[in-house]
């Protein structure tokens, strides 16, 4: 037994992810094991290839690791890629930097745009990079869509309309891990070539799948690339996910809460989901707007439709107040990463979240303004309320 005292109700998990699991997928995942080399497995593992497609909008395929988000990157960077390939990148915020890194160390070297964490990557700076590549050494191109440390988002056809225009043949990346399921994502039609994500944000699910929509360009590229791999190998994915099954054993509980993830996310409308999570974000925009504080995305072009961070006055620590509302409401909000540590906190409005979950969040954080002390005016909360109220949506059932 803890030695804590119990509190009472739910905690409100407020970080861009883990985001908190819907009951219906607790559900679905809450089963007995079953032989990964059997037919009923071989079912759920064609609902499952067949169904994440969709949420990619693409017709190409999609393959699920046992990992987190961070072993799709390591499979899209070996598997396309060769020692001392050139990749360019954008350092947009936190998630970026670890990417970078992550292929400094894999022998690849990237040439990375600075960039002020208060927006996403711009797509001239990509082209002005790729236009003066004139030996074509820049082998591909890797962006984060949704930036989860700064609550930026990068406007990824932009970043295809750059490549395009200097007609350069590297392949373009994206990271998705907090945007799939939040925001639309148009694997095929914006020409991406592999698109990396993860289960524990807008999928609504535990930490531990990741997602890796795959071009005919890239597979093309992995014929050819040299780094090595071999548990994060695409071709032996590829061959056994042709019926349905997986080279090694794969997380069977998760992908029961897959199948259902997927079938709840249709069941609402994906385009209803982005539409829901622009409504939770600009309330609380309003409401940081209302408190007479500012977020550290600048312009609207790069507000997150996932997680908002939000900058504490000067003198004030974000992680102070953090433990603050933790210890007096019960409520998690995101930390600052990085350069931005302590300076900025981050509310997560992705996943499962709606019009009274993010109210209860903002009034947590109102009042522990109030608590810290933090210089704020009053208002917020009132004014992300009336903008959910004008613009609510009553659903009826559909008659039978
Ligand atoms: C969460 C996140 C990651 C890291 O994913 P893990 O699942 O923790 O490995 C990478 N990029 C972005 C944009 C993220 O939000």
């Amino acid at each position: 037994m803890s030695n804590e005292p119990r509190r009472a109700g739910r905690h409100f998990l407020q970080i861009p992810g883990p985001t908190p699991v819907p009951e219906r997928i607790l559900a679905a995942m809450s089963r007995q094991m079953l032989d990964h080399r059997g037919l009923e497995f071989q079912q759920l593992g064609r609902r499952v290839l067949s169904g994440i497609k969709g949420l990619f909008k693409t017709q190409g395929h999609v393959i699920i690791y046992p990992s987190s988000g961070t072993g799709a990157w390591e499979a899209a960077l070996t598997n396309t890629l060769s020692p001392g390939d050139k990749v360019l990148m954008c350092e947009t915020g936190q998630f970026a930097v670890l990417w970078a890194g992550m292929a400094t160390r894999l022998g690849l070297i990237p040439e990375v745009i600075p960039t002020d964490w208060r927006i996403g990557a711009d797509a001239n700076l990509i082209e002005q990079r790729l236009r003066a590549d004139t030996g074509r050494k820049i082998k591909a191109v890797c962006v984060v869509h949704n930036e989860t440390s700064t609550g930026c988002r990068t406007r990824l056809d932009e970043v295809r309309k750059a490549i395009d225009a200097v007609k350069h043949p590297a392949l373009l990346m994206a990271d998705t891990i907090s945007s799939l399921a939040c925001t639309d994502l148009r694997h095929d039609e914006w020409g991406i070539d592999v698109t990396v994500s993860g289960s524990q944000k807008g999928m609504m699910l535990p930490p531990g799948l990741s997602f890796t929509a795959i071009s005919a360009k890239a597979i093309d590229a992995s014929k050819s690339a040299e780094l090595r791999r071999s548990y994060f190998a695409w071709d032996d994915m590829l061959a056994m996910n042709a019926s349905g099954f997986f080279p090694y054993t794969p997380a069977t509980g998760l992908l029961y809460g897959l199948a259902e993830a997927i079938d709840m996310i249709n069941e609402e409308g994906l385009e209803n989901v982005f539409e829901r999570h622009e409504r939770l974000s600009e309330a609380t925009r309003r409401a940081v707007e209302g408190w007479g504080l500012d977020i550290q995305s600048r312009d609207a072009k790069y507000h997150s439709p996932a997680v908002t961070a939000v900058i504490m006055p000067e003198g004030h620590s974000a992680d102070g107040f953090r433990k603050i509302v933790l210890d007096s409401f019960n409520m998690s909000l995101g930390t600052g990463l990085n350069k931005i540590a302590g300076k900025v906190f981050r509310i997560g409005h992705l996943g499962d979240t709606n019009e009274l979950t993010i109210m209860g969040a903002l009034a947590g954080v109102e009042m522990g303004f109030d608590l810290a002390g933090v210089p704020h005016t009053k208002g917020g909360v009132g004014a992300a309320m009336s903008y959910l109220a004008e613009t609510a949506r009553p659903k009826s059932a559909v008659a039978a």
